[in-house]
C-alpha cells in the first residue's frame, strides 16, 4: 500500500532535534561519552509534595473518569489565586482559565480556533518551533517577526508591513524567552496592548518561564498590563516552575472570548487533564514557594559556571536574567550549524544551533542548564580547549 502524507506534514522540516539526535547517536556508537546540552527539561525531580499529592490523587475513584473540558473548578480556581498572589492579575476561574494538557498543547491548538486559511499568524523569531508549525496546521501563513539583538530581543512591531498586519490575526510572543533568554518590562507590554488594539491583533503571550529567574530578577505577567486582556491570553505551565515536563499540566488565562474560543477546540480533541494531576497542580500552585529559591540557585549556579567558561573561551552572550538557557554567539566565521557539528564531533558536546529556533537564530547557539552540574563543568572543560 502506498498513502501519502498530506502536505502540512510532508512539508514541516525534520523536528528540531531529530537531526541532532542521530549525529549524537552516532558519535555514541564510536564509543564518545557525549555531554548533551540541548534539550530544555530539567534534571532535577519534581519536589515531594507535588508527587505525594498526585498520590492521593492517584487512589480516589472520583479522579478515574473524564475530566471536565476546562478543567477541574478547583483547578482553575487555584489558578486565578496564584495570578493575584503573583502578578496581582484578576482572572475569573469560569471564564478566563482553561486547564490544558500542557501549555505546548494550548499552544498547538489555538490558531485552530483564531486562523482561517489565508489568513496571516505572526510569531517571534527565533522562538519555540511549535508555533509557525501550529499557524500552518491551522491552514494559515506563518510570518516571522525578527527579535534581534540590537533592540534587545524585543520585536520591532511597528516595522511588520501594513499588508501582514491586515491579514494577521494573532502573534505569538515569549518572554522570559525561549530560546534568547530576553525578559520583557511593562513599557513593552504596554506597546503590545496598543498594537494588538490598533491592529486587531490578538496577543498569545507564551509565559512559560516567568518563575526561572535569577539576581531577585521577578519575570512580569503581560496580562498585568493595562488593557492586556481586551486583547490576549497568556500561555503558563507547570512544568518549568516545578520541574513537571512529564506530567503534561499548563493553562490559558486571559480574554474570555479567546480562552471559549480555545475551550472549543479541545471539547473536539482532548477530553481534559487527569484530574489526579489537577490535583497535584493545585497542591503545587498554592505552595509556589516552596523550595523554589532553591531550585532557582541551582540554575543560577549552572549559568555562572558555563558563562564563566564561555568567557575563558572568548564567546559573547548577554548573562541571562531568566530561563535556565544561555543564549550565545558562535565564532566569527562559522554559520551556527557548522558551530554545533564541530563541537558535536571535536569535544562531544551537544549545543542547539541558534537557526533550529528560526532563521534568525542564525549566528547562535543555545545551551540548557537542566543537567547535572558535574556534567556542565566537564562540558566546560572541553570547550576551553576547542579550537575554532
Ligand atoms: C517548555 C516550553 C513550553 C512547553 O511547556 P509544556 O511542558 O508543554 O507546558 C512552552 N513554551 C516554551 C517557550 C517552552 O520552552
Amino acid at each position: 500500500m502506498d498513502f501519502k502524507w498530506a502536505r502540512r506534514i510532508a512539508k514541516l522540516p525534520p523536528y528540531l532535534f531529530a537531526e541532532i539526535d542521530a549525529k549524537k547517536k552516532e558519535m555514541m556508537n564510536k564509543g564518545v561519552d557525549v555531554i548533551d546540552l540541548g534539550v530544555g527539561d530539567p534534571d532535577i525531580p519534581t519536589p515531594d509534595f507535588i508527587i505525594e499529592a498526585l498520590k492521593v490523587g492517584a487512589e480516589d475513584p472520583e479522579n478515574h473518569r473524564y475530566p471536565s473540558y476546562q478543567g477541574m473548578r478547583s483547578f482553575r480556581v487555584a489558578v486565578a489565586d496564584w495570578y493575584k498572589e503573583r502578578f496581582n492579575v484578576d482572572l475569573d476561574p469560569d471564564t478566563e482559565v482553561v486547564a490544558l494538557i500542557g501549555s505546548k498543547e494550548g499552544i498547538a491548538h489555538a490558531p485552530l480556533a483564531f486562523i482561517d486559511p489565508g489568513d496571516v499568524g505572526l510569531y517571534a523569531d527565533p522562538g519555540y518551533p511549535v508555533y509557525p508549525t501550529s499557524i500552518s496546521f491551522a491552514g494559515g501563513e506563518p510570518y516571522a517577526v525578527p527579535i534581534l539583538k540590537e533592540n534587545n530581543f524585543l520585536p520591532d512591531l511597528n516595522a511588520i508591513p501594513e499588508d501582514i498586519r491586515k491579514r494577521a490575526q494573532l502573534i505569538f510572543l515569549n518572554y522570559p524567552n525561549n530560546p534568547t533568554t530576553a525578559v520583557a518590562e511593562e513599557g513593552f507590554f504596554k506597546d503590545v496592548v496598543d498594537f494588538a488594539s490598533k491592529n486587531n491583533i490578538l496577543i498569545c503571550h507564551d509565559a512559560a518561564y516567568t518563575e526561572i529567574a535569577y539576581d531577585g530578577y521577578n519575570p512580569l505577567s503581560f496580562l498585568q498590563a493595562e488593557g492586556a486582556k481586551d486583547v490576549g491570553i497568556e500561555f503558563h505551565s507547570l512544568s518549568k516552575t516545578f520541574n513537571m515536563t512529564g506530567w503534561r499540566i499548563g493553562f490559558a488565562v486571559g480574554n474570555k472570548k479567546a480562552i471559549a474560543g480555545i475551550g472549543k477546540v479541545k471539547t473536539n480533541i482532548d477530553s481534559g487533564a487527569f484530574q489526579a494531576i489537577q490535583y497535584a497542580g493545585i497542591v503545587a500552585l498554592q505552595n509556589y514557594k516552596l523550595g523554589l529559591e532553591d531550585r532557582r540557585h541551582i540554575f543560577q549556579e549552572r549559568r555562572d559556571i558555563f558563562c564563566k567558561g564561555l568567557d575563558e573561551a572568548g564567546l559573547s552572550y548577554d548573562l541571562p536574567k531568566a530561563t535556565f538557557y544561555v543564549w550565545f554567539e558562535v565564532p566569527k566565521g562559522l554559520t551556527s550549524k557548522e558551530f554545533s557539528s564541530k563541537l558535536l564531533s571535536e569535544s562531544g558536546i551537544v549545543v542547539t544551533p541558534g537557526n533550529g529556533f528560526g532563521e534568525y537564530g542564525e549566528g547562535y547557539a543555545r545551551v540548557s542548564t537542566t543537567f547535572s552540574t558535574e556534567r556542565i563543568i566537564q562540558a566546560v572543560e572541553r570547550l576551553k580547549e576547542t579550537k575554532f
